[in-house]
């Protein structure tokens, strides 16, 4: 027999198909792991196929050493998902198969998959003499306790004892099976009534589509997904729940854990390499059926799925933006689509993408209107900076703010205050009339740079001085820059001395629990303010909270990205979705300079749809997707000349395919990257903007183009959230 190979090392000329010759006798299961020689050395690899008949010559042909696994490591359906996403996303095999397992499996650590367990040999008369203490003790250990894993007598007895013991047979030595899939039984808990909404929604989600769930900030979607998984078990199937990293807050993972209990394995980074591993066994051998977790849980070793969901669809997150490159959302619909199983997206804030799927009719929409509480959305409250200004107030909160955060802080309630800074690149805005420079040929902000200290798009490369006067007014109070958090905490521990003011971003996160210990801190303070970024925007329900403060909605909004609107409108419904949680009425201050801009009208009116409705006509018409694809092919290398003239040999390869596509190729050019340089590498990039019509076509003959030209491997991102 013949083992079909992929051998797990980066470099891009191994990676393809190997075949090896499968040794009479040996076991060697499709998706086992194996050891392979490999010229002078011994690699690791996974048999991706098993066949009678070979397709290279035979004679040449080698023999696999050993396997590692008994059994197959990565199931059929995600072997099949590997030729997908290699396909779809022009990966690399080894870097696709590396994400469906744990670290401590791969190249350099295999551990075996199997624990060893001993137990006593009753057929042994062997007497061992009082001398060996230690050996004496397992044995009285067994003898008690029965069947016990290796790891643990050796830790407590020592290795060479429990060794000795099994070398003269008075212990046998037993490899754990896998584990038939436990039964469910829904725990005793305390359950809510569920909603009409609720109760529709569980209804209606029942066969193998997609369903984009739109339920506004408190409408009890968590209580749908429970639901959901808690009907699929008790059919003896399992689930899939996605959650953003974010917002797997100590208050999710014990809501699962306390309706679900074992079942449920939880995937985070807060875990370590063996912890993860030990999860990951856990849905592999059926003893944990419910995998949640950030975006790589969708490679959950679990089969008979019956449900997949992805809680807060429109998160950037999803879409994994280093290698390998590819969108949860494919992984998940591919994943469904093999086990015949619902996928529910869900979100207060769908991104335009998913919504237009649902308008369209590709996916089935299901609302969830209300808030589970009954209450009322907060009111929001737009200020006007441009007006403070011209009123003399130049600082960071507005007259109204300051009157809001004195009324916290007199009635012992508290407040959050959100700093919007998502990457680190800022913008150039006119102090005084609110105009920002942006690109005459894209409508995208442009972005300074301070290396050369020059305006550029990141859309088109074309650049631009530096504004000294602002073309419109002719004030020279046109600056870029962006207020942090630490600025805004400063000035009310200033402005509040005796208060607790905390601060949450990512500097003050580094340490493992300092995420949650801030929050600890927070909830204990009254009166309290609390000021961040997107990190306190979602997931924490506060019942204090009385008054959310939105600094600067600007900075999302510029942010020189044809999605800034619609994460400016996610980000305000998120944070304003954390006031007035409880009993206590919630407000909600947004300062902006740009109060006309219809984006803060949809989102102080929570008005989704006609946000919607406005945003896609706006797409539609500066031919941005969904209606178009973007395409940009990053290159990069150590040294600057390789990139140049691959670069060069590439375009003009890919130019010629105006010659057949002629105008769905609406736009193509090369340039340096935003981002010059990376880890001591230099980046160029080309950037493509495609009709739909042809784009699969011009992706595929564009893919081929690179891939034949380059030795090293060269990046296709597809819609890329972050063009830095
Ligand atoms: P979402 O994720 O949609 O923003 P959550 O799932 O966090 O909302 O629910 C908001 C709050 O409403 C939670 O405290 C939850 O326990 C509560 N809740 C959910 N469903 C109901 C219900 N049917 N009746 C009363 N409270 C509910
Ligand atoms: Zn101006
Ligand atoms: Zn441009």
């Amino acid at each position: 027999m013949f083992a079909k190979v992929i051998i797990d090392q980066d470099a891009k000329a191994l990676d393809r198909v190997f075949e090896y010759i499968i040794p009479e006798e040996t076991d060697i299961d499709v998706g086992a792991r194996v050891y392979v020689p490999f010229g002078s050395r011994i690699l690791q690899g996974y048999v991706i196929k098993i066949s009678g008949a070979c397709e290279y010559d035979q004679s040449k042909l080698k023999s696999i050493i050993s396997a590692i696994d008994e059994q197959s490591v990565i199931k059929k359906e995600l072997l099949a998902l590997m030729h997908f996403m290699v396909k779809k996303n022009h990966l690399k095999y080894s870097s696709t198969l590396r994400l469906f397992l744990p670290s401590e499996m791969r190249e350099g650590k295999v551990k075996e998959l199997f624990a060893t367990y001993y137990c006593l040999n009753e057929n042994c008369q062997i007497e061992i003499s009082l001398r060996a203490k230690k050996q004496i003790e397992i044995i009285e250990f067994l003898k008690q306790n029965g069947k016990t894993c290796s790891a643990i007598l050796k830790d407590n007895f020592g290795a060479s004892a429990v060794k000795s013991l099994f070398e003269k047979g008075v212990i046998l030595q037993e490899k754990e099976q896998v584990f038939r899939a436990p039964e469910f039984s829904p725990m005793n808990q305390k359950k809510v009534c569920l909603n009409e909404y609720q109760q529709n929604a569980i209804d209606s989600i029942c066969d193998d589509k997609t369903y984009l769930l739109h339920g506004v900030t408190g409408s009890g979607k968590t209580e749908v997904y429970m639901n959901l998984i808690e009907r699929e078990l008790a059919k003896g199937k399992n689930a899939i729940m996605l959650v953003p990293e974010i917002s797997l807050t100590p208050q999710i993972m014990s809501n699962f854990k306390s309706r679900f209990g074992d079942l449920v394995a939880l995937l985070h980074s807060g875990l370590s390499a063996g912890e993860r591993f030990d999860e990951w066994k856990r849905l592999y051998s059926g003893q944990a059926r419910i995998a949640i977790g950030a975006r790589s849980a969708i490679f959950a070793p679990l089969e008979n799925l019956g449900i997949i969901i992805i809680d807060e669809e429109h998160e950037q997150s999803y879409i994994s933006e280093s290698n390998p490159r590819y969108d949860t959302h494919d992984v998940a619909s591919f994943r469904a689509r093999t086990n015949q199983c619902p996928l529910v997206l869900g979100s207060a804030t769908p991104s335009i993408d998913s919504y237009k799927m649902a308008k369209e009719g590709e996916y089935q929409l299901i609302e969830l209107p209300v808030r589970a509480n009954g209450k009322e959305m907060p009111v929001v409250e737009t200020i006007d900076m441009m007006n403070e200004l011209r009123a003399g107030n130049s600082g960071i909160f507005s007259n109204k703010l300051l009157a809001e955060l004195v009324n916290v802080v007199n009635s012992n309630k508290q407040a959050m205050i959100f700093i919007n800074r998502r990457g680190y690149s800022s913008f150039m805005r006119c102090r005084e009339c609110g105009y920002i420079a942006k690109c005459c040929d894209c409508d995208v902000s442009l972005v300074y740079h301070k290396e050369d200290n020059r305006l550029k798009c990141h859309y088109c490369g074309k650049q631009y001085r530096v504004l000294s006067k602002c073309p419109k007014c002719g004030s020279d109070q046109i600056k870029q820059g962006a207020i942090g958090t630490e600025q805004v905490a400063d000035k009310l521990k200033e402005m509040f001395p005796s208060v607790n003011i905390l601060r949450m971003d990512n500097d003050t996160t580094t340490t493992k629990n300092s995420h949650q210990k801030i929050l600890e801190e927070f909830k204990n303070s009254k009166p309290g303010i609390l000021v961040g970024t997107q990190m306190i925007a979602k997931g924490h329900d506060f019942e204090d909270v009385i008054l959310v403060g939105i600094v600067d909605g600007d900075q999302t909004l510029y942010h020189t990205d044809y999605r800034s609107t619609e994460r400016t409108f996610q980000l305000i419904t998120q944070v304003a979705g954390r006031a007035g949680r409880s009993q206590n009425e919630g407000k909600v201050i947004l300062q902006t300079y740009s109060p006309k801009h219809y984006v803060y009208k949809f989102a102080s009116n929570y008005d989704y749809k006609g946000f919607y409705r406005k945003e896609i006509n706006v797409r539609e018409t500066a031919q941005f997707p969904p209606y178009t694809r973007i395409i940009r092919i990053l290159f990069s290398d150590i040294n600057e000349n390789n990139v140049r003239e691959l670069l060069k040999i590439c375009y003009t390869e890919i130019e010629k395919l105006k010659a057949k596509y002629g105008r769905d190729i609406i736009y193509l050019d090369a340039m340096k990257s935003p981002v010059q340089r990376v880890q001591g590498k230099y980046r160029y990039q080309i950037m493509m903007r495609l009709n739909l019509q042809h784009a699969d076509a011009v992706e595929c003959e564009a893919f081929e183009i690179v891939d034949k030209a380059s030795k090293t491997s060269v990046f296709f991102e597809i819609n890329p959230q972050n063009l830095s």
